[in-house]
């Protein structure tokens, strides 16, 4: 309970639209938010006319305007009114309203109370039958949202039939509480119980919306949000965030997005990896969409920094991308690798990864140990920042053999232990991408050997070869004194590699692997491989 203002019963009532129309007028006086100049329009957008019978589809041709777009789930019906080869002229002329499926209505309705004239929807947008169409405009969409005057968000709706505007539930209404002093003066509170998953969860876990990838992008890259939840409607743009009774959130994931967006413009380099990080986080049940999902942001980055998109890291700072840490994997109990993208990018895992973001922006020394030689990265379709067929990277670099060991312990979480050893060296920290198993190989000429995949399974006990490849050095090389109290100031990062089972000579990523000093760099031999 708290002191509360008042949240309509519907979300469809007046007070909503008042609610919107004031946060929009606030909003045009905020020096963080961008101004409300227009921007260039959508390759297709949806022109609302003046009433419901004169909807239409129009091609524009580099017209600037102001647009809302809709962030929205499909669900599970694929049945539902969208825009075709077949179907692109008739609703160039016509879109038949009674055919629109209710979420896409109550959004319409919504940009019509705005004030606004044009609403970019992706299902009736993008021609969803033709794969290049699809394709190039994926790579648009995060420009889409980011140019976008505002973001509807159908937070709470499961698909696209079940509308925006619903009933509040009962719990979230405002009551009015009356009580009396001792001395017979009385006093009455209206208070309203916050929506159960209001505050403080992250935004993105208020409903249905936030289980797609591809939502993600769309609200990291608008510049204004209207979330319809549950429980009331919630402003976000670059300045604030409120809720609907006028209480200001206090959210996570609103410093996060916020701060996405400033270091995608500050300093992108860092901001990508946060962007994986927390993308990586959220979409943990998303494999094949992974990239997609994404590519708006990567060709946004792109443009901001001129750098190579390599199934989601960047040539221009592979070495230091290459050393993310997955974790998480853990929890899923999904196969390991149906994803097409190479085992050096996160992409090819479920679950989260992490960068040591901090060891990279903290000023401390790094010194990098391999050379690229070169990268190869071939996407299986039209979209540069799409899905990825294959994927190789030519390394000259520090290899150091070392074993892999499962003994069969598990740690407290029933979690498999796997350790790296070698004789005469202290074993480094092994982060595995996944569970590991041993197979046998048979190369060209029938010799077996034993290499190390990725699984899902809980595996055998074994000990086999792998390899761990040294990237990069961060901060000085300890004192005696730091030595002995095993200060963590020195790190070697790397990656752990097995032999390929595909391809001769060539090696597959495991894991990755730190030190905390750099004796076990001393004791690699300089190799050049290639990694797929
Ligand atoms: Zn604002």
């Amino acid at each position: 309970m708290g002191g509360s203002g008042s949240v309509a019963q519907n979300s469809a009532d007046p007070q909503c639209f008042q609610f919107i129309q004031n946060r929009l007028c606030n909003c045009s006086s905020h020096r963080g938010c961008p101004l409300p100049t227009g921007a260039l329009l959508p390759k297709r957008i949806i022109d609302l006319g003046s009433d419901n019978e004169s909807l239409s589809l129009y091609e524009t041709s580099q017209d600037i305007g102001l647009y809302a777009a809709l962030s929205y789930c499909w669900g599970k019906s694929s049945t539902f009114l969208k825009t075709t080869q077949s179907s692109l002229k008739i609703f160039k002329n016509h879109i038949p309203w009674e055919k629109l499926p209710r979420t896409l209505q109550d959004a319409i309705v919504i940009t019509r109370k705005i004030g606004l004239k044009f609403i970019w929807i992706d299902c009736l947008c993008i021609i969803q039958d033709s794969r290049s169409d699809w394709e190039i405009e994926a790579t648009k969409m995060g420009q889409y949202y980011r140019n976008a005057f505002i973001t509807i968000g159908a937070s709470s709706s499961p698909d696209s039939q079940s509308g925006i505007f619903t009933n509040r539930p009962k719990i979230s209404q405002p009551k009015e509480l009356r009580f009396s002093t001792s001395d017979g003066v009385l006093y009455s509170i209206v208070a309203q119980r916050r929506g159960a998953a209001l505050w403080p969860s992250p935004i993105w876990q208020l409903g249905p919306l936030s289980e797609r990838a591809w939502t993600f992008q769309e609200h990291a890259l608008s510049a204004r949000m209207i979330h319809f939840t549950d429980a009331e409607i919630i402003w976000e743009c670059r300045s604030e965030m409120l809720s609907e009774d006028g209480h200001p959130i206090r959210d996570n994931s609103h410093g996060l997005i916020k701060g996405l967006q400033q270091e995608l413009e500050q300093d992108p380099e860092n901001g990508w990896r946060l962007f994986v990080r927390s993308y990586s986080e959220r979409s943990l049940t998303f494999l094949d969409d992974k990239l997609p999902a994404i590519s708006g942001i990567a060709a946004h980055f792109q443009q901001q920094t001129g750098f190579h998109y390599v199934a989601g890291l960047w040539k221009e700072t592979l070495m230091f991308d290459l050393v993310w840490v997955s974790w998480g994997w853990e929890e899923l109990d999904k196969p390991p690798g149906t994803v097409e993208a190479p085992s050096w990018s996160w992409a090819s895992i479920h679950g989260g990864v992490a960068f040591d973001v901090e060891m990279i922006t903290k000023g401390i020394p790094i010194e990098t140990h391999c050379t690229i030689e070169d990268v190869q990265c071939n996407v299986s379709g039209e979209n540069p920042f799409g899905l990825v067929k294959n994927g190789r990277i030519e390394v000259t670099g520090p290899l150091l053999e070392v074993e892999l060991e499962f003994n069969g312990d598990l740690n407290d979480f029933g979690i498999p232990s796997f350790t790296l050893t070698r004789e005469d060296i202290r074993a480094p920290l092994f982060f595995p991408d996944t569970s590991l198993e041993r197979i046998e190989i048979e190369d060209g000429n029938g010799l077996k050997y034993w290499t190390v995949q990725r699984t899902s399974k809980l595996p055998v006990p074994f000990q086999a070869k792998v390899w761990c490849l040294w990237c990069l050095t961060a901060g000085e090389e300890p004192s005696e004194m730091q030595t002995l109290l095993e200060k963590d100031v020195v790190k070697l990062h790397g990656i752990v590699l097995a032999k390929s089972t595909l391809f001769l000579d060539t090696y597959h990523r495991i894991g990755a692997v730190a030190a905390k000093t750099t004796s076990l760099l001393n004791v690699a031999g300089i190799m050049k491989i290639s990694i797929t």
